[in-house]
Order: structure tokens, then sequence, then C-alpha cells
């Protein structure tokens, strides 16, 4: 009997095998894959007006927390956190840090889902977004659409704990010849827009930090645009093969046709020669180690091809699907200083 399992294998070497045949030089075959990228995430149309409004201010321990509604696509409209160290003066590197899955940017930014300060234990998020802040850097978490108080009615409506809508809009999407990654990554570009334009944020000094889903996001965002001058990638540097092919993972990964164009590593690779720094832990069950170690052996060869071997670091942590930041976050700050 022929398997589907023999079958998928072999659609995937021939994969590997026509992106060979069709590779041209490096450069051109980068600017191929941009393009190919962009395409495959789905045409969305943005505000050329970014609408804003203030809706809290709050004294924290070593910052302020301010949570503003914007809106950069037509018809949508998100909360997001603006996290400032206190008596901060003049222009601050900036950072935008992107949840994945779970209840939003309440996550990161070290609060409950109902907005209530979490003092136990930080989860797998680390609270990721307050240590960018206590860093030194002018830190905004958007929340991203499909979580928390941005799933869809429908899905509340079945299950009030549901953890996302990212099946129900994934799908809608597709048939609409989009994806979610290209929704979450226009979105973001757009906090890019208001962000880059607030008086304390040095516009040539902006870095994204993303963990699990929500470096799918950053990774996206940073290879479309060159104003986001340095990325930390958290819980998701991988091949494709080793992490979303090979064990369950949510339908919002999965881009149509993407392997046509490219394996994982060499998407991350259009942000080279800009600074990137690959974490990861070493029992991460999803993102495993063995695939996290190809991703970084193959980055290395595409970082020093563009004589930028040094802008790439990487960091193995002990641990599992969680955030470390044990040297990346100090990374970040002296890439942007
Ligand atoms: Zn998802």
């Amino acid at each position: 009997m022929w398997t589907g399992d023999a079958y998928l294998e072999q659609l995937y070497r021939q994969a590997g095998e026509w992106r060979e045949q069709h590779s041209e030089s490096a450069a051109q075959r980068k600017e191929q894959l941009l393009h190919s990228l962009k395409d495959s995430l789905g045409e969305f149309e943005r505000s050329s007006q970014i609408h804003s409004v203030v809706l809290e201010e709050k004294a924290c321990e070593g910052y302020t927390r301010t949570r503003v509604e914007l809106s950069v696509i037509p018809g949508l409209s998100f909360g997001a956190y603006i996290l400032k160290p206190a008596g901060a003066r003049g222009k601050l590197p900036g950072v935008i840090a992107v949840h994945g899955h779970g209840y939003g940017s309440r996550q990161i930014c070290g609060m409950l889902a109902d907005g209530t300060e979490d003092t136990g234990k930080p989860d797998i998020y680390n609270h990721f977004a307050v240590q960018l802040v206590r860093n030194g850097m002018l830190v905004i978490a958007p929340d991203v659409i499909g979580f928390g108080e941005r799933r869809m009615e429908a899905d509340v409506a079945e299950d009030p704990n549901a953890p996302s809508s990212c099946y129900r809009m994934s799908t809608q999407l597709l048939m609409l010849g989009k994806t979610l990654t290209g929704l979450r990554v226009n979105e973001m570009l757009g906090t890019l827009d208001y962000f880059s334009g607030l008086e304390q944020v040095d516009p040539g000094r902006i870095g994204i930090v993303g963990f699990s889903g929500g470096s799918l996001i950053a990774y996206v965002a940073a290879a479309l645009d060159e104003r986001i001058r340095s990325s930390v990638l958290i819980g998701f540097p991988n091949t494709f093969k080793d992490s979303i092919m090979a064990v369950h993972h949510c339908i919002c990964n999965f881009m149509p046709g993407i392997l046509m164009h490219a394996e994982l590593p060499e998407l991350m690779g259009l942000l080279a020669p800009r600074p990137l720094f690959l974490e990861s832990g070493d029992r991460d069950p999803i993102f495993p180690a063995a695939g996290f170690e190809k991703a970084v052996r193959e980055l290395k060869s595409i970082y020093e091809r563009e004589n930028a071997g040094d802008q790439l670091t990487c960091d193995l942590f002990p641990g599992a699907h969680e955030v470390s930041g044990r040297v990346s976050f100090d990374w970040l700050m002296r890439t942007l200083a």
C-alpha cells in the first residue's frame, strides 16, 4: 500500500529540488523571495491616516503604561500598551513586542486577562514587554487579531474560553486569497507607522521582539520593512519540516505555496544584513532544538555571504517553549544604542 506519508515526503523533497533548479544569483533570489512572501500573504488595504485614542495611563514600577486604541486597517481597531521607562528624557530606542497564542498584549505586559496585575510567577511569556522597558527601551505591545479581546463573536459565543479565532479567521481569509499572517503583519506595519511617529521614539532605532506565533509576525514584518533595524525571534526559529510540518501547530502558521519559494531559514534570511537574534529553549517540544540548530547553520551561511556574520547571534537556552531573554534583551539594547 502506498501511504500519504511517503507521498507528502516526496512532495516536500520535490519542492526543494524545484527551488534548487530555479535558483538565480543570491541577490536576485532574495528580491524574488521577498515578492513571493508578499504574494503569499494576500493583499490588505491600510489606512493612509492612523486613528489613535489614549484610553488610560498608569504609573508602574519603573515605567508608565499607556493603553491606546489604534486603527490602521479600515474597519478594524485594536488596543495596544505603550511602556515608557520612568524619567526617560529625549528620544529612545523603540521596540514592538509581539505576543503569540494566549490572551493578548496583557500577557506580555505583566497583567492577567482581566487587566489586573499578574503578581504570581510569570508564565511562558516571562512578561517580556516589561523586561524590555526595564532595559531602557520604549515598548509598544499591540493586541494581535484573533486572541483575547480580539477573538470573533461566534467563537466566544460557542465557548467563552475559546483560545483563539485562528481557525475561523484563517479559513475565511484563505477563501478570499488572504492569510491571517498577512492581516497580522499589516496591522504590525501600521503599528510601526504610528510608533515611529511618536515624539519619544527614535525612528532610526526601532526593533522587534516576537515569541512563538508573535515571532512569525515579527520576522515577516521585518522582512517587509527595513525601518525595523534589529529583530529578536524567540521560540520559533526552525525549519518548517522540523516544526510546523512535524508537530501539530495552529492553522495560522501555514502560508499557501511558500515551500515552492523557500524553507523557513531562508525566509528569515531576508533580514540579513540587519542584526538578528535567534532564541529557543533546548527542550521546546513544538519548535525542536534539532530544527533550531539547522536554521542557525543556514542563517549563518546567509549572513556570512552578506558579510554580516557578526550581526547574527543565537541562544539555545535551557528551557521549553518559553521566553528567556537572558542574552537577547541586552543584545537588542546594544544593537539599537
Ligand atoms: Zn493560531
